[in-house]
């Protein structure tokens, strides 16, 4: 083989086939591009970020945020094996940080290096969920009642508890304009403003799942935006009459309710203890709340009859004793008093 064709044209240097060598291909090749700077948007208030146009909640730190969209923004010949950048990120300020980064590969089998900087500028923006909060905007209010009475403090917590489960769960798939603007508590009730009718529907299920009830749905046409109808729509949640710890009268028996299943309350008989479902027209009276029973003790036990001091005149009364337990003197019991008259809770 002729020696001339064994080197490379353009650097004398030994070449196979008499090619331009890759070292020569590789100084005539432009094998990355940096952009000089990165503008990235991020909502003050809630530090959503926008990206191609689109808002997203990404939870991840600044970092990670400037590390992954520099990387995206290297380009890399497609000649290039094995890429691979390395960052030093100085934060310059609050919302500007300078970024170097060293980049290498493999091009033409000549392993290779180069070196940018890039300028990531952070640019605050409100995003679409914070200004439609800012702006009052909403979709949908959640009602909850009770029927003929007060919520107890309790299903205010669980009302409380089961719409921020709800959102989160509904943030967590996406749902970026799930949020409660507002939450009302007053006497008649919780009046929970909610910024998408998804949000609104789950929560009145899932309130009348845990604590009985049902609800009812009125939309209301508000306006017209690019020819569809806008609705809002109240969910009024009516919750039942008795709820759990309610101490009733079950024709003409002491029983504390201890759950709703559907339209039915489920009892136990203070005096045997037996559990039952009873329909709301059985239930003659509420007498009190769990919460109102206070510990007595027990004088002594006679038959069918228990001896307790009353622990607010120190009197002893005497109570017909429940058929559940035993009642020995010396232990506590805990009683609630219907009108003035005592009775064993437990
Ligand atoms: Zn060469
Ligand atoms: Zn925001």
């Amino acid at each position: 083989m002729p020696i001339q064709e064994s080197i490379c044209p353009l650097c004398g240097n030994p070449s196979p086939q008499g090619a331009v060598c890759g070292r020569c291909r590789v100084k005539a090749t432009c094998w990355f591009t940096c952009p000089p700077r990165i503008p990235i948007t991020a909502c003050p208030t809630c530090g959503a970020r926008k990206d191609a146009g689109v808002w997203s909640d990404g939870g991840e730190e600044r970092e990670e945020v400037v590390r992954s969209l520099v990387s995206r923004s290297i380009l890399f010949h497609p000649d290039l094996h094995h890429p691979a950048v390395e960052m030093v990120i100085h934060d310059m300020s609050s919302n500007r940080s300078r970024v170097d980064c060293t980049v290498r590969g493999t091009l033409y089998s000549e392993p290779v290096e180069g070196s940018c900087t890039i300028e990531v500028e952070w640019k605050k923006e409100q995003c679409d969920r914070c200004s439609r909060i800012s702006g009052s905007y909403y979709e949908g209010i959640v009602q909850v009642r009770g029927t003929g009475r007060r919520l107890s403090s309790r299903e205010v917590e669980e009302t409380r508890v089961i719409s921020q489960g709800i959102l989160e769960s509904l943030v967590a798939a996406g749902e970026r304009l799930a949020f409660i603007s507002e939450w009302d508590e007053h006497r008649d009730g919780v009046d929970i403003t909610v910024g998408s009718q998804r949000l609104g529907q789950e929560i009145a299920s899932a309130v009348t799942r845990a604590l009985g009830g049902r609800f009812t749905t009125h939309p209301k046409l508000v306006g017209e935006k690019a020819g569809k109808q806008i609705y809002r729509v109240t969910y009024s949640v009516r919750l039942p009459r008795y709820s759990r710890g309610d101490l009733v009268v079950v024709r003409g028996r002491y029983a504390e309710v201890t759950g709703i299943e559907g339209r039915l309350f489920r009892c136990t008989d203070l005096d045997s203890g037996a559990q039952k479902l009873v329909p709301e027209a059985q239930v003659e009276r509420l007498v009190g709340k769990r919460s109102d029973a206070t510990p007595w003790l027990v004088v002594f036990r006679d038959r069918d009859l228990v001896g307790v001091m009353d622990p607010a005149t120190g009197l002893t009364r005497e109570i017909p004793a429940p058929l559940r337990a035993d009642y020995p003197p010396g232990t506590t019991v805990r009683v609630f008093l219907d009108k003035d008259k005592p009775v064993i809770l437990e």
